[in-house]
């Protein structure tokens, strides 16, 4: 089953959106996307609390 992290999630004015079947994946995505757009440094178990699943 699929998952999502969406960047708002995290508490940003931000309409990124990752999907992957891998929450490995899934948090790998989102950390590089925060480094790069946001230039934020998001600690892996607070990315892993934003999983839930898609659609
Ligand atoms: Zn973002």
């Amino acid at each position: 089953m699929a998952h999502r992290i969406e960047c708002a999630d995290a508490g940003m004015d931000c309409a990124f959106v990752v999907e992957s079947e891998s929450d490995d994946e899934l948090v790998e995505l989102a950390k590089l996307h925060g480094q790069r757009q946001h230039h934020v440094e998001m600690d892996e178990a607070d990315v892993r609390e934003l999983i839930k699943p898609a659609g």
